[in-house]
């Protein structure tokens, strides 16, 4: 697995020192390695008694920073009293002391004779706005080092996702301990991926809204969602891209199913901005396989050297692998596969069933609300069932385009009110109707439900909708769009993989987080 040395520290950021010592314990209670005492967070500080009662009782190691305005932090005053601080708390036996570069000659210098053995210097620079090229991070490496520092500490700007492969060469090829994290969304995976690129901390807070620099990730998301414990050099990691991909489930689901077969993976957030210029950036065996999200389906068709036939037809990848025999980029489309084996194995009465020779959607009326990507891919799906598809969309002339496509008939959302042509249709709602927090609204009325003896709808927020409360009234066969979520799920895993995926495991991670 290689070894995995990377120090979680939590920071503290309390206005007073009562607060700062319980959320010391809280921190050890959470599983970190260290704390990081924010003194310019403090108010009314009075060093030599603040300090002796930070330090004395101390349930974790603590890095002392004391950060200036001019550096990002809180303090207004002069520097010289600043590292006069600094030189105390090291007296006091502080586990180690954050110095910026900016000062760091001036500090070392009057260290030299007195710095205790124990204590560590962490000498830092920080970039709010970007993230330099690979040239200038390395000369300022070699200008940390060049002070003497301990541990050099770097964090930059994230302003596109590709600025971090820049950070993590810069870990792999440091010859000190080195701290390297990129800052903001687009940087997050710096701070979770360090244990694999030799970064020697991260930092991870309490709570959401307690960071002291902004992308931190909490120390629950650290341990418990990305098993941070478990990553070393050589785990291999998948993850989702989208923008914005914050809100999405799939780093719950596929750790715990990555967990529970024993793979040394990890699957994270990318949030990305150009799909193919990340691809390239991002081409190394090591990032092995990538889920694809809204804004990126369509466009990761072209960005993939192959792409299998259904979802070219579809227009939409979500899933891309990197063949491990010469590199490829893989496209897969598995909403159609989840989609459609939901709709089916319901229609069997017989979730899991594995008597399923012939699909009971063949010769079937299958109409769907919608025309974007998911009503393309159950439109697709449907059709290679040997369903007669309809296509009821907003916009006509979408509908007209997408039924063109698939040799079926395109009507208007008004016409769907008293569209009853056949007995024992199919309906499927794609759109976002009925989609929190949005929850009382439905894209078709309870009334004409009634022509349909089977209703599934994408949405999965809620996980009852009123489209499946209604159908469910009127006597309808009911799927939900959960269903559609953890099938498509399965099928990406068993593609990353080649395993057979951990339904039970994924179902009940989807069932505990949606
Ligand atoms: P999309 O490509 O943006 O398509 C959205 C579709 O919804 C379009 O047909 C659009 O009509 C229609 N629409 C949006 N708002 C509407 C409104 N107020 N009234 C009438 N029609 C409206 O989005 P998508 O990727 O297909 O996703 C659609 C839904 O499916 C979302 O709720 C998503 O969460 C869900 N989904 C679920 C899963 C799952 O695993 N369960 C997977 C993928 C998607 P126009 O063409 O007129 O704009």
């Amino acid at each position: 697995m290689g070894e995995n040395t990377t120090l979680l520290c939590v920071p503290l950021i309390s206005h007073n020192v009562e607060d700062m010592l319980v959320q010391m314990n809280r921190a050890k209670a959470s599983g970190a390695d260290l704390v990081e005492i924010r003194l310019d967070h403090l108010e009314a500080f009075r060093p030599s008694e603040d300090l002796q009662r930070l330090l004395s009782d101390r349930p974790l190691p603590a890095l002392v920073t004391y950060r200036p305005k001019w550096e990002g932090g809180e303090y207004e005053g002069d520097d010289h009293t600043r590292l006069d601080v600094l030189r105390l708390a090291m007296e006091m036996g502080a586990d180690y002391i954050d110095v910026e570069l900016q000062v760091a000659h001036d500090f070392m210098s009057s260290m030299s004779e007195k710095k205790p053995e124990s204590s560590k210097v962490i000498v830092s620079s920080h970039n709010y706005q970007i993230t330099p090229s690979l040239e200038e991070l390395g000369n300022l490496v070699a200008r940390i080092q060049a002070t003497g520092a301990d541990i050099v500490k770097i964090a930059t700007t994230a302003t596109n996702i590709i600025d971090v492969a820049r950070m993590f060469h810069i870990l792999v090829h440091c010859q000190v301990p080195i701290i390297g994290l990129v800052m903001r969304e687009r940087g997050w995976i710096s701070r979770i991926l360090c244990p694999k690129f030799g970064g020697y901390l991260t930092f991870g807070t309490l709570e959401a809204g307690k960071e002291s620099a902004p992308g931190q990730l909490t120390m629950k998301e650290l341990l418990n969602v990305y098993n941070i414990r478990q990553i070393g050099r050589d785990t291999k990691v998948y993850g989702i891209i989208g923008n914005p991909v914050g809100h999405s489930k799939g780093p719950i689901l596929h750790n715990e199913a990555f967990t529970s077969v024993g793979l040394n993976a990890v699957y994270v957030p990318f949030l990305v901005d150009n799909l193919r210029e990340f691809l390239h950036v991002y081409s190394s065996p090591d990032f092995s396989g990538f889920s694809c999200t809204i804004p990126h389906k369509e466009a990761a068709v072209e960005c993939c050297d192959e792409v299998d036939p259904v979802a070219k037809s579809i227009g939409a990848v979500n899933t891309i692998v990197r063949r491990k025999s010469d590199g490829k980029l893989v496209g897969y489309n598995t909403d159609y596969q989840g989609a459609i084996s939901a709709i089916e194995d319901g229609m069997r009465g017989s979730y899991g069933a594995t008597d399923k020779i012939g699909s009971p959607l063949a010769g079937k009326l299958f109409v769907v609300i919608g025309a974007g990507g998911a009503g393309k891919a159950l439109a697709f799906g449907a059709k290679g069932k040997g369903a007669r598809i309809v296509i009821a969309n907003r916009s006509y002339d979408r509908a007209k385009a997408l039924a063109s496509l698939v040799g079926g008939e395109a009507i208007s959302l008004g016409d769907l009110e008293s569209f009853h042509p056949d007995e024992g249709m199919i309906l499927a709602n794609s759109t976002s109707i009925g989609m929190h927090p949005n929850i009382d609204e439905t894209p078709i009325s309870k009334q004409a439900l009634k022509s349909y003896s089977v209703v599934f709808d994408a949405v999965y927020t809620p996980k009852v909708t009123r489209l499946l409360t209604e159908a469910e009234e009127v006597g309808a066969t009911v799927v939900s769009g959960l269903e559609m979520f953890i099938r498509q799920a399965m099928g990406q895993f068993e593609l990353f993989t080649g395993l057979r995926a951990p339904e039970k495991v994924m179902r009940e991670a989807v069932m505990r987080n949606i």
